[in-house]
């Protein structure tokens, strides 16, 4: 007898980021003998700071390898509230911040703890996909804010005004934004501040970005007294230090959320590594000289992803302020970005994300990750035009 048991109903329903299944597929070409250029994965390409290493080697040397608190070690809570709290000339205490294995956890469990069935929550689209897939995951229903690129991606405040109703439950933001680069302007700030103002809802504002920045500084909702009540204010080690396979993530998190959020994590995961947490101390508190050397060099690549982008034909694509894509327009090839993306990777060998991976507004557009070396991305230029020719 082969008898296959039956799995929950909700999990078809789970969504997932197609980063990981792109980057699957070409890492199987690769093994085929094709050269594949990797302008598809959201993660820097450079190493984690060496005075980060040490600090997490020596934890690890010194026995903090078993468990430990499960909102964070009280050094990290403590870096992590300075940290947060300086540049947006707030007062945090250590007590307000917890620690989990990334910015994802508090994503998918802030929306478990704030929606339940038929709940609403509104979230960015073109959006970071896992938001959707929690909402949905938590059976809310799940709102898009349309972000248009004839008006750089920004929220119109009247449009989010009316998405907005009885049963909103909880709204998440992100700036600097992906997969679009921009970055909330003060006076967008302003306008979205005001709308949620009148609102009763959670709100999330996913800022892991929020180092990473070419012209001008992000404002942060969180600075907003009138709204700190009520936002989770989110940010992570993995972009700014490049540190994504340590899986660090800190948010100063409302009073009521800070117990429900702690619990979730005890179920899941009990805590971060003790020696990861030193590693992010010393992220956290250390010199800052990698990670401004490493924006400098994203800034480089930007602006010849950005011209190389819209010299080819049918492309157009707006400079990113912040984060390390760019979104370009593809629709005047003829081709949906999903053809796009779907040809370059298969007959070029460059590996891209399609815009329909990031919501239902968005495809159009291709996603392209500029955290590669510039000649790679070069190359994939290159190969992307030879595509279009
Ligand atoms: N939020 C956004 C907007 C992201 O792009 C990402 C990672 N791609 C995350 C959250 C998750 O980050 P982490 O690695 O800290 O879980």
């Amino acid at each position: 007898m082969n008898l296959v048991p039956p799995l929950a109903p909700g999990v078809a329903g789970l969504g997932t980021e197609s980063a990981f299944e792109v980057l699957a597929r070409a890492r199987a070409m690769e093994r085929q003998g094709t050269d594949v250029v990797h302008l598809e994965i959201g993660e820097p390409d450079f190493p984690t700071p060496a005075h980060v290493v040490s600090a997490a080697e020596a934890a690890m040397r010194a026995g903090e390898t078993g468990y430990c608190p499960a909102p964070g070690i009280p050094e990290l809570r403590a870096a992590a509230a300075e940290y947060l709290a300086r540049p947006r000339g707030l007062a945090i205490e250590p007590e307000e911040v917890l620690v989990a294995t990334g910015a994802k956890p508090f994503l998918f469990f802030t929306t478990l703890a704030c929606a339940a069935a038929g709940d609403e929550v509104l979230y960015p689209d073109p959006g970071f996909p896992i938001y959707r897939s929690a909402i949905s995951w938590a059976q809310g229903s799940p709102v898009p804010v349309p972000l248009r690129a004839r008006t750089g991606f920004a929220i119109d405040p009247d449009e989010l005004a009316s998405l907005i109703g009885p049963r909103t439950r909880l709204v998440i933001l992100n700036s600097p934004n992906n997969p679009t680069g921009a970055v909330m302007s003060g006076g967008e700030l302003a306008a979205v501040a005001q709308v949620l103002e009148g609102t009763d809802a959670w709100i999330l504002a996913d800022e892991v970005y929020a180092k990473i920045l070419y012209d001008a500084p992000a404002p942060s909702l969180a600075s907003v007294p009138a709204l700190r009540e009520r936002i989770v204010l989110l940010d992570s080690c993995s972009k700014t230090f490049a540190m994504t396979g340590w899986r660090c993530g800190f948010a100063a998190v409302p009073e009521p959320l800070r117990e429900p959020l702690t619990r979730f994590f005890i179920n899941c995961t009990s805590c971060v590594p003790p020696f990861v947490q030193r590693g992010a101390v010393a992220a956290l508190t250390g010199p800052m000289d990698d990670v401004r050397a490493m924006v400098e060099t994203f800034r480089t690549r930007r602006d010849t992803v950005v011209q190389g982008l819209n010299a080819l034909p049918g492309v157009t694509c707006r400079a990113p302020q912040g984060a390390f894509y760019a979104f370009p327009d593809v629709s005047d090839t003829g081709f949906t970005g999903a053809q796009l993306a779907e040809r370059l990777l298969v007959e070029q060998g460059v590996a891209v994300l399609a815009g329909s991976a990031f919501g239902e507004h968005a495809d159009e557009h291709l996603r392209i990750s500029y955290a590669a070396a510039l000649p790679r991305i070069e190359a994939g230029l290159q190969r992307f035009g030879e595509l279009l020719a």
